[in-house]
């Protein structure tokens, strides 16, 4: 069989390129990163569970008529997407303050905040993602006026959508990134969610407990991060609830 194209590798997904035109398949790496990547390790089994995940919320959006660039899950650790221009801008949506949230304004996590709000990063590793306002993406055409609508009304769309879907299972959305797609239909421009939609990025924590159950886990030494995927996993029922054990064998 001929090798495959390798498009592009980054910290968590590598990209190559896909068996039809217009298409590229997204193959997910047990690699963690955080801190832009000066903290490392390889944390087995998370590839597998954030494909799982990522093709459910993805096909969840999809059927609430949110184009995203999800086609179908090929295996494991990959699946087959559209290929679409990343717009250079990481939208992060906020329904509680966290993160650099709360060091930025000195608000304490978890906080709910008064409406949902969404930020605006500039996607570049070496200036580690800086904050931006609309002012700058539209003065530097990173993103159009018509574009910035477009993904405000997407990012909310996706906000309902995933915190409705987690509060269904007793998780609170305090926020998550995502990435946004330019695809051209008929010489039309069109924009649709990309990337990944994972616990890798987004604040996920137990209603009842406060538990947390994304990244931070990594980030911040809290203990096994494939246990804590694994738990949003089976409560949105992408895995078994229950472990299947061998039978017991009575003679
Ligand atoms: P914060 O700005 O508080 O670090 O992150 C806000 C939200 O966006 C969190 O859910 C975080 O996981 C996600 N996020 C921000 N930057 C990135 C990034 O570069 N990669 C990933 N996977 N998620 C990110």
């Amino acid at each position: 069989m001929a090798r495959r194209t390798k498009i592009y590798e980054g910290k968590a997904k590598i990209l190559y390129e896909g068996p039809e035109p217009g298409t590229i398949v997204q193959y997910f790496k047990d690699d963690a990163t955080a801190f832009n990547a000066q903290k490392k390790d390889v944390i087995e089994g998370k590839g597998v569970l954030n494909n799982r995940l990522s093709e459910y919320f993805m096909t969840g959006l999809a059927q609430i008529g949110v184009p995203t660039h999800f086609i179908r899950r090929l295996n494991m650790r990959e699946q087959l997407v559209r290929a679409c221009e990343i717009v250079p801008l990481e939208v992060i949506v906020r329904n509680f303050a966290a993160g650099t949230m709360s060091k930025r304004l000195g608000i304490e996590e978890g906080t709910q905040l008064p409406r949902p709000i969404v930020e605006y990063c500039l996607k570049n590793d070496e200036l580690g993602d800086p904050l931006v306002t609309e002012e700058h993406i539209a003065a530097f055409g990173w993103a159009s006026q018509q574009d910035m609508d477009d993904i405000l009304s997407l990012a909310l769309r996706v906000n309902d959508y995933l915190s409705g879907l987690m509060y269904g299972v007793g998780i609170k959305l305090i926020d998550f990134k995502i990435e946004i797609g330019r695809v051209y239909e008929n010489d039309y421009p069109r924009l649709i969610i990309a990337d990944e939609i994972s616990p890798d990025s987004c604040r996920l924590w137990d209603i009842a407990t406060g538990q947390k159950l994304d990244k931070d886990v990594f980030r911040r030494d809290l203990g096994s991060l494939t246990d804590a995927y694994s738990e949003v996993a089976r409560r949105l029922g992408v895995i078994p609830k229950t472990q299947v054990t061998k039978p017991t064998l009575i003679n």
